[in-house]
């Protein structure tokens, strides 16, 4: 038996025969043909079936995952009949006589620099449809597509990585688990797995290869774990896991519909984390009763360039509008650290984690930041939407944020913009400092969410990332108890509400002791909702 360490991007187990599939190409041979008639004829039937396969792509991501999601195929559909698009590789062919395939890959590169050379940023994103065209005409060319068709139903899925039109046409096969050598967790593929319910573990490394094609597998996505070729004594125990998540996912579903309420009758509210539209819709299908922490800085991911106003208008609007009047809580951009983009060139730094993130790069870039509040205050009218800010250290950068929406909201009234004019203002406590200070910051705001993954971080000088030390010894959470008491103490003198966003809020051992402390809401990740409902539900918030 041999154990892989992943990272976990969906619950769940899966036990089933392990299917390497060959996700991309790796760089195509520069290759002259004297068969110039062929090689147009190979061109134009890899265009006719993606074509065909992206119709169907579209038909079938609206029906199972959404709208959103679907329009990916629709946008790739369009590119690929662009002209200038199709005559570039036929000219490739014709007057350079290279072979279908690397013309696609040429010029696939041809167009993808072009997209990023572009200044509009919708247009700029295009380059990762670019790809993923190229891609998938490149892997018919060279006869992958015949891989969909030879996977066995109920496998395994191993792979190096996934582009969203892989995810979706695997889970056709009825794909049981995936894992991946590398991936990203914030990647559309794993938004997709994750709406789509699939145990998903990335960053297996690089024995997730073809050596391991046609073992029998498990994935456990609990622990992000894989097994190859487990003995029986653990395959009894993965089995056993797995009814008993299958049977209390079923138990589960009772608890929609019902208050979160303790057994003694103390009320906290139980609201969702989300990254994205698909989220917000899981966490309408799992009855959360709002959104508490939207992080917006995911719309920053997977992107070439800054999102635009109307972008991220867009996103809000529609959350908004989805949640149909109950609260949507967004956090402005909390990039830096662990969560990078490129195109924002934040330049390295020796702690990161202590660095240029969040509030401080909205504070000292201020065209970024109003163009998330000036989103923000115009979706307000849409539905209960508040504003949160995180990694706050100080009163003085309340004030600062404070002087930035007013010049928003009178640019938005000079401009005849329509918004909401009285959006509520939050702070995550997510530092020490702001947790000390607590006292002062709740006079400045409406509401408090404690970021415990953070906190605890800083507080426990713990990277939260560090392999290693997930697990030290000495760590105690104690300490982030009376912080969160004292934090919750400080929020109610001042009549304002406190809620706890970080991992911690969802530990089933600490909800007796929130409910006694009187946090007001916990919001946590959408498939911990009706578990925590129904631990909440069972709960005595006092001594028995
Ligand atoms: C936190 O720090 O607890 C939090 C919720 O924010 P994030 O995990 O996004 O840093
Ligand atoms: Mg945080």
């Amino acid at each position: 038996m041999e154990i892989i360490k992943c990272k976990c991007v969906n619950k769940g187990i899966a036990l089933g025969k392990v299917f390497y599939f060959h996700s991309r190409y790796e760089g195509i041979a520069k290759k002259i043909t004297k068969d110039i008639n062929s090689e147009m004829g190979r061109f134009g039937d890899a265009l006719t079936t993606v074509r065909d396969q992206l119709s169907t792509l579209y038909e079938e991501t609206l029906l199972k995952v959404g709208k959103d999601e679907a329009e990916i195929f629709e946008i790739q559909k369009t590119m690929l009949d662009d002209p200038d698009y199709i005559e570039t590789i036929e000219g490739m062919i014709k007057e350079e006589g290279y072979t279908a395939e690397y013309a696609v890959y040429q010029a696939g590169n041809v167009f993808c620099k072009m997209f990023l050379s572009l200044e509009d940023d919708y247009m700029r994103n295009r380059s990762l449809d670019i790809q993923d065209l190229s891609s998938s005409l490149i892997n018919i060319l060279e006869g992958y597509e015949l891989s969909f068709d030879k996977i066995p139903q109920n496998s395994i899925i191993a792979s190096e990585d996934l582009t969203p039109s892989q995810i979706i046409q695997l889970y056709e096969y009825k794909v049981l688990g995936i894992v991946l050598s590398k991936g990203s967790l914030n990647s559309h593929m794993a938004i997709l797995a994750r709406t789509m319910g699939i145990p998903t573990i990335i960053h297996g490394g690089e024995r997730i290869s073809s050596k391991i094609n046609g073992c029998w597998g498990i994935i456990n996505g609990f622990d992000g774990l894989l097994f190859i070729n487990p003995d029986k004594e653990t395959e009894e125990n993965q089995r056993y896991l797995m009814q008993k998540y299958h049977k209390a996912q079923e138990d589960l579903l009772k608890f929609k519909g019902m208050p979160d309420v303790s057994l003694d009758g103390v009320p906290i509210k139980l609201y969702a984390n989300v990254g994205c539209l698909s989220d917000v819709e899981a966490a309408i299908k799992n009855d959360a009763r709002g959104i508490g922490l939207f992080r917006s800085e995911f719309l920053y991911m997977e992107r070439n360039s800054l999102p635009s106003e109307e972008d991220l208008f867009d996103v809000y609007k529609t959350a908004a509008e989805l949640m149909d009047g109950k609260p949507v809580i967004i956090r402005t951009m909390d990039i830096g650290t662990d969560k990078k983009v490129d195109y924002l060139d934040l330049g390295e730094e020796t702690n990161p984690a202590l660095g240029y993130r969040a509030i401080r790069i909205c504070l000292n870039r201020i065209d970024i930041f109003k163009t998330q509040l000036r989103a923000i205050y115009r979706a307000g009218l849409y539905g209960d939407i508040s504003v949160m800010f995180p990694m706050i250290i100080s009163k003085e950068e309340i004030v600062a944020i404070k002087d930035v929406i007013g010049v928003v909201k009178s640019e938005l009234k000079r401009e005849g913009i329509p918004y909401k004019e009285d959006i509520k203002i939050g702070i995550m406590i997510e530092t020490p400092a702001a947790a000390v200070m607590s006292d002062v910051l709740a006079e400045e705001v409406d509401f408090f969410s404690i970021g415990t993954n953070d906190l605890t971080q800083y507080t426990l000088a713990i990277d939260r990332e560090h392999t290693s030390l997930t697990e030290y010894p000495f760590a105690n959470n104690d300490v982030i108890i009376r912080m969160i008491e004292s934090i919750v103490r400080n929020a109610h003198k001042n009549n304002i509400w406190v809620g706890i966003c970080g991992e911690l809020g969802s530990e089933p051992s600490l909800i007796k002791k929130f409910l006694s402390i009187g946090v007001d809401e916990l919001s946590v990740s959408v498939p911990d909702i009706l578990p925590l409902r129904k631990i909440i539900r069972n709960t005595n918030s006092k001594n028995d």
